[in-house]
């Protein structure tokens, strides 16, 4: 027996035929199910609500299902969810035109309920365990901001996608992070990363990519500033983390970053490239004495 309650989700049912749009709502009642009659229909819905599942009919005017599939694959934000074609039509072809436009599985009318229920079961589970799969492989489990490995593929797209110098990366870490932990243990030691990931994030602007790249060390890819804001926007981030209490039990300390931050140009061939640089840069932070951070702009770059 399937435990029904223990999945929930938002379904999008499309179907032209008022009647098969009862059928489907009697037979998967403990699911919460926005009905609509036409793709076109279909496709704003599908823009304006969170969807896990779409239950696409076939045969309809205009926009049939399969074309109504092909648009949803196409469109980046909506590709991963799952659809199940709801047909009458039992021939080969039509079955397998539904998987190559891009199906995840296929009903036929009239349907056997327990058989659609297991279906949709079947389907949202698999979806949400993806999902959450896809978002350990891309987060840094103790602050919850993007890892290394999920940093350097949006680094790398923002890299090859966007204007050489409309691009920043910043280096960081936290200063003297060792005597931390060596003072206040590990647990006081974690309480800082957290803290100081929070003070960090809550600076900054919409499309940053931030990331933990591991132990205490930091990165930062930002698009669309000019020198004068990346600046400002260190020096926020700066003197947000220094004012930030780390609080246990029975102590209360305040630590402080240093910065690395790096202009993209022309002379980088490579995100690999300019993350050195922006490193170099907060190896230079760290010798000229911390809690600082040092900027390097398009065409002051030395190569190493
Ligand atoms: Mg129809």
């Amino acid at each position: 027996m399937i435990d029904h309650a223990a999945i929930s989700g938002t379904i999008l049912l499309v179907d032209d035929i008022e009647e098969n749009i009862r059928t489907v709502l009697g037979i998967l009642d403990c699911y919460d199910i926005i009905p609509c009659t036409s793709g076109a229909e279909a496709l704003e819905i599908l823009t304006e609500e969170h969807i896990d599942l779409i239950l696409l009919d076939v045969m309809m005017p205009e926009m049939n299902g399969y074309q109504v599939c092909e648009k949803v694959r196409a469109n980046p934000e909506l590709k991963e969810i799952p659809i199940i074609f709801l047909t009458a039509r039992q021939d080969e072809d039509s079955i397998e035109k539904a998987y190559d436009v891009g199906a995840h599985d296929y009903v036929t009318k009239p349907f056997l309920p327990r058989e659609l229920k297991a279906r949709v079961e079947f389907q949202l589970k698999f979806y949400f365990t993806l999902k959450k799969l896809e978002y350990i492989a891309s987060h840094d489990q103790m602050t919850g901001i993007f890892n290394r490995r999920r940093f350097f593929e949006i680094a790398k797209e923002m890299f090859n996608e966007n204007p050489r110098d409309s691009m920043y990366t910043i280096m960081l870490d936290i200063d003297h992070f060792k005597r931390i932990n060596d003072k206040y243990g590990h647990a006081l030691g974690d309480i800082a990363l957290k803290e100081v990931t929070s003070a960090i994030a809550s600076v900054l602007p919409q499309g940053a990519c931030f990331a933990r790249l591991g132990g205490e060390e930091f990165a930062i890819a930002i698009n669309g500033q000019n020198n004068d804001e990346i600046n400002i926007l260190a020096e926020n981030i700066r003197s947000n983390v220094e004012r930030t209490p780390i609080v246990g039990e029975g102590v209360s300390f305040n630590c402080s970053i240093s910065m690395g931050v790096c202009q993209n140009d022309i002379t980088f061939g490579n995100i690999d490239e300019l993350l050195n640089s922006a490193d170099q840069a907060l190896y230079e932070a760290k010798d000229s004495g911390r809690n600082r951070s040092i900027f390097r702009g398009s065409g002051t770059h030395q190569k190493a």
